[in-house]
């Protein structure tokens, strides 16, 4: 199967993304492990790539497409896969049609992960990790509090939020997504290629969704 994963940042797609490639034997194709691989293996555009990387730049839409194109150029390209975190807009949609158009590919199906903004900012900004170095306990205020409040179970330090899950950086992310992503909804909509996925609840039980939602 050939398919993208769409959702909300903190929408736990990642990890659904991740479950459904290693149950049902589909290549995970993310961004970020791409970029890394291709600044590794120094590709063309690992190298254009590099200098963004290491001066913690976003890398621009347009070399973020030529990945994706050197990635299925590349003979061991995978038949299967699943796409997690692209495309982002409508202009990187279009261009990963003409990628997989010249292939001779068609994708499967686009699965939507539907989470409330107000959940999401409820899951993101509950969470709380230890800051020393060496103990990477994690904790979220309502699904899994430390047992003295703001204090880590494991070597009693005091927690502390990271940066990406202060409420302002969820909002601001959650603006992005609106404004560049949800464009793509009614553009796979058009191509009969939606399903929609309700995205929160246990990771099984959203697990089940996608499965049905595939009918895998
Ligand atoms: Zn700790």
């Amino acid at each position: 199967m050939r398919l993208i994963l769409i959702g909300p940042p903190g929408c736990g797609k990642g990890t659904q993304a991740k479950l459904v490639c290693k149950r049902k034997k589909i290549d995970h194709i993310g961004t970020g492990d791409l970029l890394r691989e291709a600044i590794r293996n120094a590709t063309p555009v690992g190298q254009k790539a590099k200098p963004f990387v290491e001066t913690g730049h976003l890398v621009p839409d347009e070399l973020v497409n030529d990945l994706i194109q050197e990635k299925f150029q590349d003979p061991s390209h995978p038949g299967d896969f699943l796409l997690d975190g692209y495309p982002r807009t409508l202009a990187q949609a279009a261009a990963l049609d003409s990628i997989l158009e010249k292939l001779q590919f068609s994708l499967n199906a686009v699965i939507l992960f539907e989470v409330a903004d107000a959940e999401i900012i409820r899951r993101v900004t509950g969470r709380w990790s230890c800051p020393k170095f060496g103990c990477k306990a994690t904790y979220h205020i309502s699904s899994n509090p430390p047992r003295v409040p703001g204090i880590c179970d494991d070597c009693l330090t005091h927690l502390v939020q990271r940066d990406d899950d202060h409420v302002e950086t969820v909002r601001a992310r959650l603006e992005v997504y609106h404004r560049d992503t949800v464009p793509l909804i009614p553009y796979y909509q058009k191509k009969k290629m939606l399903r929609i996925v309700p995205g929160e609840g246990k990771i099984e039980t959203v697990y089940k969704n996608i499965v049905q939602a595939l009918g895998l």
